[in-house]
């Protein structure tokens, strides 16, 4: 496995999650399309490609937001759960970071970060605030945890997210574009706390453009355009010599 020199290299083994031959449709639309797709424990890949290339419903089939058609999708091992009990662990295990700032608007910072340890794994009241306050002062926001979302910045928001999600000690985190609705001031905050988690093993599939981000983090770049993976490679030779003509139009837009 290839990495860059700041991100611990991915571990080889059983892949933490592996997408095989997945299909998914839209009605006509065939929005995934013989997605084959391995994340290894502690990899960071990022997923870039034009809008409407089925960038956030590849994320989505990984948490089972949407189901898939055909072929399948495992998590450590094991087919992802269709419902029930085991569905709520899966959604424990894949913690999603979105574009839009999702917090609960009634609800505190910490509140947000500790709902759903407590709901949804038991977890103590004390036990929750505790670690929540933890990880609030990771992200660099445990100075706000009594504010409402509404008071915080963008960033900060989605900063809050992110310590949401990890709340629930997920295996592998998901990314969807979650710097692309923030004033440019805020995306390096928010790509800052990414990369430190990238440094410290965790596993990351993160759509975003941010190259910056993806020298920097990723081990691996995978591009896809039309529903498909049309390459992948590590991030320098994928940004310095692309192979498919479709990627080469792509960079072209966003460089
Ligand atoms: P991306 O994140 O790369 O922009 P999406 O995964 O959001 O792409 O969408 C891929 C395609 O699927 C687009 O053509 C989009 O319009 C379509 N699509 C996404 N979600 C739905 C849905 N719930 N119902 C029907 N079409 C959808
Ligand atoms: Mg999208």
């Amino acid at each position: 496995m290839t990495g860059s020199a700041s991100v611990p290299t991915a571990e080889v083994g059983q892949p933490l999650v592996e997408l095989r031959d997945v299909q998914k449709y839209f009605g006509s639309l065939h929005v995934l399309q013989d997605i084959n797709m391995s994340v290894a424990r502690g990899e960071v890949v990022v997923v870039i490609g034009p809008s409407g290339s089925g960038k956030s419903t590849l994320c989505r089939t990984i948490n089972r937001l949407e189901p898939i058609d055909s072929g399948t999708i495992t998590l450590d091992g094991q087919p992802l759960p269709a419902e029930g009990r085991a569905l709520a662990r899966l959604r424990a295990d894949v913690g999603m970071v979105f574009q839009a700032f999702n917090l609960f608007a009634h609800k505190t910072v910490l509140q947000n970060v500790t709902l759903g340890p407590m709901k949804a794994k038991g977890v103590k009241r004390a036990a929750a605030q505790e670690e929540a306050m933890r990880l609030l002062e990771r992200v660099g926001v445990a100075n706000q945890a009594n504010k409402l979302p509404a008071q915080l910045s963008g960033g900060q928001q989605q900063r809050v997210a992110i310590a949401r999600a990890l709340a629930m000690k997920p295996k592998v985190m998901l990314f969807d574009e979650p710097t692309s609705a923030l004033d440019p001031e805020m995306i390096n905050e928010v790509l800052d706390v990414m990369t430190s988690l990238a440094k410290e093993g965790m596993t990351m599939v993160v759509v975003t453009h941010e190259m910056g981000f993806a020298r920097r983090a990723a081990h691996r770049v995978i591009f896809m355009d039309d529903g498909r993976i049309v390459e992948e490679a590590a991030p320098e030779e994928f940004f310095t010599r692309p192979k498919s003509d479709r990627a080469k139009d792509f960079l072209s837009k966003i460089l």
